[in-house]
């Protein structure tokens, strides 16, 4: 029987920091907590990606255009 243990560390749900995916901004210290209210959140895969609120609003005007309501 194989002992193949210690695949249970690879959850890493570290801070590593919020960065725009769109503008690369990232927000002042000790705001974070605030941005992470604010910014729009997305998921790319397996991986989180953030979108801070001005690009989120300039996106939003697109957005409302292409889509459709119901998608909301
Ligand atoms: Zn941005």
């Amino acid at each position: 029987m194989d002992t193949s243990t210690g695949s249970t560390a690879s959850d890493r749900s570290v801070d590593e920091g919020l960065v725009c995916t769109s503008c690369g901004a990232t927000p002042p210290p000790g705001q974070e907590p605030a941005a992470r209210l604010t910014w729009s959140r997305g998921t790319d895969g397996r991986r989180t990606t953030w979108t801070c609120d001005r690009c989120s609003r300039a996106n939003l005007r697109s957005i409302e255009g292409k889509l459709d309501p119901a998608w909301w």
